[in-house]
């Protein structure tokens, strides 16, 4: 899809399983098991999707999945296998090499969105782009690495220790425009400073839905998951970003949707119409 002087696309960067019963929050399991199954270990199937925005000189990443640090009990808790899916080859299919990454957006450091950032030589973490400029919210860098102990196993050094080591990181704060043509929005819902580029070139407008929403399932606005630190928070966020989205047909790209990639928001009254789009159906 070409939105102003960027063509976007998406890539799945890893297959991983979570605790249904989190993903949906108060949602009881007999309403959501009829939309996802899960497997014996009431784990539902996820993906991790980043966006790749390629313009104005630029190779853009924006987030890198869960990476392929994982150890064999780890591997067994998230039901994920990096050799299987991983961000190097997923971009490999696209013809883009990990070196030619000019810039990497991580919306937040939960290890399900930065666990790409840095990758294993043999036993060394190493980063994964090494020509990249890493950017994130100050405000999310000072959570990451202070976090409280109900969300600190989502925060893993090992993604950002060596990037910070070798000052790839570049802090922002705040909606500043940082790259020309890509705007963000912040929200805090889930956690501090979790970043979500926008992009529009006045006819087509599309937002990247990080963990505000991570499914499609999500637009429901009760659902909210259980990782979230403040769900009355995610609850205001969601409801002001539908609404703007419906009024104005967004694209709302989901990241951990293994069905749907993206839909477009639409409005219906005083409610709004979602339809399932893909950001390489149309014209490229
Ligand atoms: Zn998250």
């Amino acid at each position: 899809m070409r939105i102003g002087n960027y063509k976007v696309t998406s890539l799945v960067t890893s297959r991983f399983s979570l605790d249904g019963g989190s993903m949906f929050g108060i949602i009881p399991k007999s309403m959501w098991e009829k939309k996802i199954a899960p497997d014996d270990d009431n784990r539902i199937p996820l993906v991790t999707r980043s966006l790749l925005i390629r313009g104005n000189g630029k190779i853009i990443l924006v987030d890198t999945g869960n990476g392929d640090k994982w150890d064999s009990k780890m591997k067994a808790i998230l039901d994920t296998d990096p050799s299987v899916v991983n961000i190097q080859a997923s971009l490999g299919e696209l013809s883009v090499k990990p070196d030619e990454i000019t810039d990497v957006i991580c919306s937040h450091l939960h290890f399900d969105h930065a666990g790409g950032n840095t990758s294993l030589n043999g036993e060394t973490v190493i980063p994964t782009f090494p020509n990249a400029k890493y950017w994130l919210q100050k405000s999310n860098w000072d959570w990451a690495n202070s976090p409280t102990e109900k969300d600190k196993g989502s925060y893993r050094l090992e993604n950002w220790e060596v990037l910070a080591e070798n000052e790839m990181f570049t802090f922002l704060d705040g909606e500043e425009e940082f790259i020309a043509g890509i705007q963000i929005r912040i929200t805090h819902g889930h956690t501090p400073g979790q970043m979500h580029p926008l992009l529009s070139d006045g006819e087509t407008t599309l937002f990247f839905g990080n963990d505000l929403f991570p499914t499609q399932l999500h637009f429901r606005i009760p659902c909210i998951m259980a990782f979230d630190n403040k769900p009355l928070k995610t609850l205001e966020e969601k409801k002001s970003v539908l609404n703007q989205a419906a009024d104005e047909n967004w694209i709302i790209v989901l990241p951990h949707d293994g069905k749907t990639e993206a839909v477009r928001l639409k409005r219906d009254g005083d409610k709004y119409a979602i339809e399932q789009i893909e950001l390489d159906g149309g014209e490229q």
